[in-house]
């Protein structure tokens, strides 16, 4: 019997790749249903191509649009359409592969169904990281990461005792601009902050890249995922991203995860596992790639690595917080309405403006994500005066 897999997110970069994943699965994975947020036309050309038959969008008038040319199943609408699709879909996996804060309903929905999750929306964790593993704990569900550099430590945690790893190990590229001055990244352009040296991504994940955010965020991840405290947790860079993140363990040893940067190989760990699956992704050749290098990530040129581990630490309401106001900073940024420089300072105004506090249900994350976005819209505005 095939592994029945629904996918959110189906027509971004980690979807499409999904897919791709699925296609070359030999019948081992199904899809039972898609979603998108707009892209209506092709959520419908993928209905037809993995004859689905439910499909869900998260944009009502995009659903209109849908169910206007395709009838051979049924188009869900809106939030709730989303959650009926999880639900109801009779899937063993839900890849969620949604961007941004907006992700935390369907990682709910599905951990709360007890179906296991095969998650590439870090905010999930970011903003909601201890009711979500709760959740999870409740029903019995798995999380199974695929955001690469977790997936790696994923796979290389699995083989060790508890109490035996020491550190873990997160690399990063260091982003288009590794090397830069502040004064430098001032001048930067839109197009310029998309050109990732190493990984293919979607705009909102690679501008996170440029700015360390993406490493920042996946610090938190990282402590919920593994429930490993922040002072073991560090982060090298590694501009090749051969190394997708490395386990120090307390005799001594480190284990590393390499390979060629592909995002496939990530997401066939998480929809196949624990089985392997063939991927057409060339062995690694370290002769020929000759070598790696490694350096300390520069903190004050890209401050948001540093805002995001603080915000980590202090808890609460505040990486909820600090995740908002990077949406609201980089959206604003890709618009056009705010300097690349001008990010870090936003989400800090932001995270300074608003006092963190306990959170005592999703309820709470949902006010805190709201005032957070407002405030921060209100010093985008600031700043574009
Ligand atoms: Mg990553």
């Amino acid at each position: 019997m095939p592994r029945r897999v629904l996918i959110l997110g189906a027509t971004g970069s980690i979807g499409v790749q999904a897919l791709d994943v699925v296609q070359r699965s030999g019948g081992a994975l199904e899809v039972a249903g898609l979603s998108a947020a707009t892209g209506w036309e092709t959520l419908v050309e993928q209905a037809r191509q993995f004859e689905v038959k439910r499909i869900a969008l998260a944009d009502p008038h995009a659903a209109a649009r849908a169910a206007e040319v395709w009838t051979d199943g049924e188009v869900l609408a809106g939030p709730d359409g989303i959650v009926a699709l999880i639900t109801e879909s009779g899937a063993e996996l839900v890849l969620n592969g949604i961007i941004g804060a907006a992700g935390l309903l369907a990682t709910v929905a599905t951990l709360g169904e007890g179906i296991d999750l095969a998650l590439a929306n870090k905010e999930s964790l970011v903003v909601g990281g201890e009711l979500v593993n709760h959740l999870a704990e409740g029903t019995g569900a798995r999380i199974i990461p695929v955001d690469s550099e977790h997936s790696a430590l994923h796979q290389l945690i699995a083989g060790e005792p508890v109490g035996a790893v020491s550190k873990l190990v997160l690399t990063a590229s260091g982003g288009p601009f590794r090397g830069r001055s502040a004064a430098e990244l001032s001048e930067v352009s839109v197009d310029d902050a998309l050109a990732h040296p190493t990984w293919s991504m979607g705009s909102k994940i690679t501008i996170d890249s440029a700015t360390l955010m993406n490493k920042g965020l996946e610090v938190i991840e990282a402590h919920h995922l593994f429930g490993t405290p922040y002072s073991q947790i560090d982060v090298v860079v590694h501009p090749q991203s051969i190394i997708h993140s490395m386990i120090q363990l307390v005799d001594g040893a480190t284990l590393a995860h390499l390979g060629y940067p592909d995002m496939r190989v990530p997401i066939a760990y998480a929809l196949h596992h624990p089985d392997r699956a063939e991927l057409p992704v060339a062995p690694l050749d370290l002769a020929a790639l000759g070598s790696l290098t490694f350096e300390p990530p520069d903190t004050e040129t890209f401050p948001c690595l540093a805002l995001a581990r603080a915000a980590g630490q202090a808890g609460g309401t505040a990486p909820c917080t600090l995740n908002a106001a990077n949406e609201v900073a980089v959206h604003a940024f890709l618009e056009g309405r705010l300097g690349f420089g001008d990010i870090a300072a936003v989400i800090e105004e932001t995270l300074d403006a608003l006092p963190g506090g306990p959170i005592h249900s999703f309820e709470t994350l949902s006010q805190a994500d709201t005032e957070a976005r407002e405030v921060a819209g209100e010093h985008v505005d600031a700043r574009a005066d």
